[in-house]
Parts: structure tokens; sequence; C-alpha cells
């Protein structure tokens, strides 16, 4: 006889803003349906095509549900199932002699698998922290979005993305909202209904730029959004629509922002952007005299060489205007920070060895001296520049390597060993959000599926093997919830675990219609916004920044993106989240095309000096003359070579070693493969 169902809270653990909360449904401890939490008021019910299904990869037949210890060569897949005994007795002792000699020689790398406060990492650090190990700096994706924003105003603080709906002049600049933030678009439409007028920018004419309720559409060229912005500034100034009065106020270096513009009249910049001079006029004129006025902006602008000159000028413009006085004006971007201020945090860590970890082909194949490599939470043999010199690192015979996963992925068929995940159905976890302002915490719904493990009882374990004794590493995943609840901020009064346990979600303590920068002082030195001088720099590996090259190379090449069945790598090996057409595609315009030879449906070779890839051309105008796109997440055995959009893409970082890799700026050419 079957047991009565019961229902438990949790929410999604997925690199997105929108932290759906959700129900599942539990049957004789089998979890038989999953759906988006009817009063979230963000989530409304709905979750979205990449987690509808979420259940088939729990009890997928291709979850890892043992250790494995290899046995075939590296990165062929072959392994044994052993014990968790002999699994941690293993690795502990392997890892103990390269401690012995160099601690420094172990690094870990992870990322975003998962956002939970307590999967994603803080055993892991607490872990390597104690053995000394080298750190890997997590800057893949947000780091040069903060840091552009927070050289404005010292915070990271945005308007409550929630705040939109009061804006009368939205801009989503560089964000496919409908595609990567979704929970999102009610809140737009309620601004539209109310009469707003809206406004997308981006090089890619996405499905959010093609949505019927957009009022324009600004198609600029790839990276020249500071141009735009200069000419934006050009134009305010010149026609008398600056805030005078809360510039004096409220900011600094103003006038070095004004006069960094002065050159940038909208005929130059439409030049530089592709955008006619009278389109950025208007644009201008309708930001500057609509009130409320807000620009939202993720990370979609950043991931440039000047990423954060390009965030930095966005963060001006609402600074220039006075826009941040409305409520429903300003800048919305991730609202994460509003967590990292209200939770307790976890103190700070020890200062040793790091890497950006868009350099890790470089750190493992050019001398850093790594010899053990952990990794968890993230696949960066998919979704790291520099894919080529990865696997290459990943194949040395005298690399360790450990990879903790749910599934065999494109890095964890070359691990020494395998241990195997819990999913979000299976552990606790406490979830903040960089899409609104509502905390979550996700319940454990079933018991572990097979002999899975949560990352922070792995990490647990090794520490006791190999006799780490250091405070924080037998605590409880419970004991690091309550760690981090256990904070006097304002915005968590009343925020208890028990209350999260009963309730499933609560919104932080920020008033409705907070407005960053006028409700709190900007944590500057002098309390004011942070203005000033800013150039248009194209990036070194650009059309205009590096003619020579881009002879070879004329085409750019941005890594989208693209299917709403992906997220990142997550899906990118599973058959029912794979578009129909089984293989990644290159968008290419009609522009490019012709002159190439190459046909809808064409197979094409892409390639630069990192790599070549085979694929299938889709000749539209979703791209622009000049431009090509290759989706992001696909397991790079989809491909003939084995390799997927990071084999081409741009493993450099910015000089000081800090900040997002450079998805969005390659050069490269395409020809027919029957004209090679
Ligand atoms: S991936 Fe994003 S939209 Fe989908 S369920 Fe998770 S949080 Fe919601």
């Amino acid at each position: 006889m079957s047991g009565e169902p019961i229902a438990v809270i949790g929410a999604c653990h997925h690199d997105c803003p929108d932290t759906c909360a959700w129900e599942v449904t539990v049957q004789d401890g089998r979890a038989i349906k999953l759906r988006g939490h009817d009063e979230h008021p963000f989530t409304r019910g709905q979750l979205c095509p990449k987690v509808n299904r979420f259940l088939d990869r729990v009890y997928h037949p291709d979850r890892l549900l043992y250790p494995l210890r290899r046995i075939g060569p590296k990165g062929s897949g072959e392994y044994e199932p052993i014990g968790w005994e002999e699994a941690i007795d293993e690795i502990a002792g392997r890892l103990r002699d390269i401690a012995d000699r160099d601690p420094e020689a172990i690094l870990q790398y992870s990322f975003d698998g998962t956002q939970g406060s307590i999967q994603k990492g803080v055993m892991a650090d607490r872990f390597f922290d104690a053995l000394g190990a080298s750190d890997i700096r997590r800057h893949l994706c947000g780091v040069t979005s903060n840091l552009g924003a927070e050289a404005v105003s010292g915070s990271r603080l945005g308007i409550d993305p929630e705040e939109l709906r009061h804006a009368r002049f939205l801009i989503l600049w560089g964000t496919n909202t409908l595609l990567t933030n979704r929970h999102l678009w009610p809140t737009i439409e309620a601004a539209k209904t109310a009469g707003a007028t809206l406004v997308v920018i981006d090089p890619i004419r996405t499905q959010t730029a093609a949505a019927p309720i957009v009022d324009e559409f600004f198609q600029l060229a790839p990276g020249t959004d500071v141009a735009l912005v200069l000419a934006m500034v050009n134009v305010l100034d010149r026609d008398g629509l600056l805030d005078r009065e809360w510039l004096e106020q409220s900011t600094a270096d103003w006038r070095g922002f004004i006069d960094a513009a002065q050159d940038m009249d909208p005929q130059r910049a439409a030049s530089i952007t592709g955008i006619a001079g009278d389109r950025i006029e208007w644009l201008a004129r309708s930001y500057a005299g609509t009130k409320p006025a807000a620009i939202r902006s993720l990370i979609g602008p950043e991931h440039r060489e000047h990423g954060r000159d390009i965030m930095r000028a966005i963060a001006m413009l609402p600074a220039l205007t006075g826009a941040w006085r409305e409520r429903g004006g300003g800048l919305a971007r991730s609202a994460a920070i509003y967590f990292d201020l209200a939770l307790a945090s976890g103190g700070e860590r020890p200062v040793r060895r790091s890497f950006n970890m868009g350099r890790l082909g470089e750190v493992l194949t050019d001398g850093a001296m790594i010899e053990a490599l952990v990794v968890h939470n993230s696949n960066p043999a998919v979704i790291t520049p520099g894919q080529n010199d990865i696997i290459a690192g990943l194949e040395r015979e005298d690399l360790f390597t450990v990879v903790i996963e749910q599934f065999l992925t494109d890095t964890a068929r070359y691990a020494d060993y395998v241990l195997p995940a819990t999913t979000q159905l299976e552990h606790l976890d406490l979830m903040t959000a960089w899409g609104h302002l509502y905390l979550s915490l996700n319940l454990p719904a079933i018991e572990p599926c097979g002999e899975t493990l949560p990352n922070t009882e792995i990490f647990r374990r090794l520490a006791a093997a190999m006799g780490l004794t250091d405070e924080g590493l037998r605590d409880s995943d419970e004991d690091l919830v309550r760690q981090l609840l256990d904070s006097d901020h304002p915005w968590l009064e009343g925020i208890t675990f028990d209350r999260l346990r009963a309730e499933g979600f609560v919104r932080l303590g920020v008033a409705p219609g907070f407005r960053p920068y006028v409700d709190s002082r900007p944590p500057t030195a002098d309390g004011k916004l942070h203005l000033g001088g800013l150039d248009y720099r194209p990036g070194t590996e650009t059309r205009t920044g590096n003619p020579v090259l881009a002879q070879r190379y004329p085409l750019t090449m941005m890594s989208r993106k693209q299917h709403a069945k992906f997220l990142n790598a997550n899906y990118g090996g599973f058959e029912n989240h794979l578009p129909q057409e089984g293989e990644p595609r290159l968008e290419i315009h009609e522009a490019d095309a012709l002159p190439r030879g190459i046909n809808d449906g064409d197979r094409v070779e892409v390639r630069n000096d990192r790599g070549a890839l085979t694929l299938t051309a889709t000749v539209s105008d979703t791209a622009q003359p000049g431009l090509v796109t290759i989706p992001f997440g696909w397991w790079n055995r989809s491909t003939p070579e084995a390799r997927a959009v990071n084999a081409l893409t741009n493993p450099a970082v910015a000089a000081d070693d800090i900040g997002s890799s450079f998805f969005h700026e390659n050069l490269v050419e395409v020809v027919r493969l029957d004209d090679r």
C-alpha cells in the first residue's frame, strides 16, 4: 500500500538569477513531482524548460551512484566502482603525500554548479585552507561587472529588480531577459502596461530584442557600449539635460565624465557603434526626459577585455541624470550584494597563492607545478576558455585528479577518482539569489540516491582521514546554515532557521521602494558617487583593436547562452535537453555567409590560432555583419573534434588578473568545408 504523498519546499540551485522556489511531492521516499511554488512572488508557480524535468536528472540511469576509480587511460571514462572508505583513504593518502612536500601543489577548482551558500564551497574552502593549498579565484562571471559598478558607488548595490515595475523608461542593456532571467519578465510587462517605454541594447537580436513589447532595439557593434554611453552624455550635456543639483550634492568629478564625452558626438559614435546618430539622440533625450528611468544589466556586457569600463560607464549614467532619486529609477544589477551584506560573513580567508579560474589551462600546462586538482561544482573541460590546454593538462599522467560530480562529464572522464554527489533534492542548503531579494531554505526531499553524498560531507570525510582538526571542519550542514543566519543586520531581522524551515522563503527586510544612494549614502570615502574620465578602448582581440590579426580572422565570435533547455554545461550532455539539431550550430549573417559561399545548413570550419571546430552554419539576421555566434554549454563530445566553443575563446584575463573571462571577444574565420 502506498503512503500519503508529502510536499517538501526547496529552491533551484542553478546559476540563474531567478532562484525559483519549488515544491517537491514525495511518495514512498521517491520524488514524483516537482513544480514552482505558487506563493513565491517571483516564481509564481512556474519553473522553466531546463528544470521542469529535473526529476529525470535525479533518477537518470547515467547518474553516478558509487565512488569510481580509474582503470583505463585518462579521458577514456573507464572506471571500477569502489567503496567510500577505500576511496577516501586512497585520495587522502595521495593528497597527504603531496601536501607534505608542497601544499600549494594542490588546487581546488569550483564555480556555480550550485549557487547554494553551503554546498557551493564553504566546507571545501575550509578544507583547502586547512591544507594550505593553492586557491582558485571564482571569477569566470560577475566579477568584472561588480568592479565596474563599485568604481562608481563603492558598492555593488542596485535597485531591487522588482522595483523595475515603477520605471517608465527601461533599458535592458546586454541582457536576454526572456531566456536567462525569465521570471523578471512579468515585472517588465507590468511596467510596460503602466506606460513604460522599453528599449533593448544588444549586439545580438535575441528573443528579448525581438519581443513584441520592445519599443526600440539598438543592435550596437560588439563591445562599443562605452562609445554609446559617451555619445549619450555628449547629448545630455549639449541639451542641458543633466541634473545639476543632484550632481553637485551627490557626486564627485562629474565634470570629468562630461569632458570625456566632448569628442564623442553622436555622428562619431555612429561610426563606432553602428547606431545612427539620430537614434542615439533619441535614446539620450528619452532616457533623461522620462522619469523614472532604469537600466537593467547583468553579466552580458562584462565578458570583454574592457568590460569593467563598460559597466562603469553604464553605472555612471543614472548618477549623471539623478535617476536614482525616483522609485524605480537607477540601475538594477545582481542583487547578490543584498545577501552578502545581510548574512553573517564567514570571516577572512588566509591569503595564499591563487589563480584566476579563467587561466586553468595555462596553470595546468605552464609550470605552475600543480600536482593535484580537485574539481567540484564545475566542468572546466567545457565551461572554461582555453579548452585545448585544459584537456592537455587533464591528460597529464603526473596530475592526480579528483572530480565530485553527478554525471560522468567531459571533465570527470579524466579523473583518477570520481566521487558521486547529491542533487538539490537530496541535501540541505541556504539559497540566496541575484535576481530578487527572497532568501530560501532548500530542504532535502529524498534520501541520497545510491551512495551519493553532499559535497560538504565528502570534504568532512577527507578532512577527518587526513587528520585535519581545524575549527569548523566538523560542522554539520545545519550548523553552516545557522552560522550564516547569525547576523544582526536589520535586513535579516526575524529571519531564522525555524521560520525558513516552516515557510520555505522569506524576503529580506529591505524596505519596499528602497533607493540605494538616496536612502543611504554610497560607502565611498566622501559618501558620493564617483564619476570621472573614461575612454572608449577596443579590446586587443577585436577587429579595430587588432587589425593585423583581423586580416587573418576577420569575424568576431561571441559564445552565447542560446538554448531554453540549457544552463551553462548543466544539461549540455542530456538527450532530452539537446535541441533537435543535435550539435551546436554557428550563426552567421548573410553578409558574411554570401562571400564565403556558405548556405544555411552547410558544414563549416570555425578557426583561429587556438583551435578549430566543425559545425553546421545557420544563416540568419540574429547576429550582425562581422559577428558570428556559437552557443555555450554543449559538452565537448557533441562535436566531431570532441571540442566545444571554449576551444576558440580567449583564455586571457584582465591585466591585473582580476575579473571575468572574455567569452564575447574572439576573432575567427569561417570556411565552408568543401573550400578548405
Ligand atoms: S534555472 Fe532559473 S528559471 Fe529555471 S528553475 Fe532554476 S532558478 Fe528558475
